[in-house]
């Protein structure tokens, strides 16, 4: 059976602070009834009883939540993947997707050395940063995040909200294995 995972990755915030920061949040997410411990693992959580409150409402009426649904806390310097996803992501200015041999070697450079490389369109010109072209399936770089497995869509003012108490530059990531 395959899994889907919506990650919320913080782009901005090094190791250093990776650790107070996932912590703070997710406090934060137990005390509000998101999600509860997984007494078996210090890193994963198990929907809680007020997690309907934050995904969209009519596929959590189909769909419900299981036990099986985690919540993992994403620490360390990492490549957040898209896995079977993956799409290289397209210009914000005139939408040609970025040569994937390019977008991955990029990818290689940015975690291989910790500094982020910049991406320039072939089309258009447009030149940024490769964390500012957003696109759901495709890779970034950080260390810290939050993955929801097999949860039903959140809604955007969750992902809006958590992501913003990650880090000031966030990305949504839709991965599937
Ligand atoms: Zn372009």
């Amino acid at each position: 059976m395959s899994d889907s995972w919506q990650m919320i990755v913080g782009l901005d915030v090094g190791a250093d602070r990776a650790i107070d920061v996932i912590g703070t949040l997710a406090h934060d997410l137990c005390a509000r009834g998101i999600v509860a411990p997984d007494t078996t693992n210090d890193w994963e959580f198990v929907p809680g009883p007020r997690a309907a409150d934050v995904v969209d409402p009519e596929w959590a009426a189909i769909q419900g939540f299981r036990p099986n649904n985690v919540v993992r806390l994403d620490l360390g310097h990492q490549v957040f993947a898209s896995n079977g996803n993956y799409e290289p992501p397209p210009c914000p200015t005139c939408d040609r997707a970025v040569e994937p041999d390019e977008h991955i070697r990029g990818i290689e450079r940015w975690w291989a050395t910790r500094i982020e490389p910049s991406l320039q369109c072939n089309g258009c010109g447009y030149h940024a940063a490769m964390g500012d072209w957003a696109h759901h399936f495709s890779l970034y770089v950080g260390c810290v995040g939050i993955s929801f497995m097999n949860w039903p869509p959140l809604t955007d003012v969750f992902l809006t909200e958590t992501g913003t108490r990650l880090s000031q530059r966030w990305r949504l990531i839709h991965s599937h294995i």
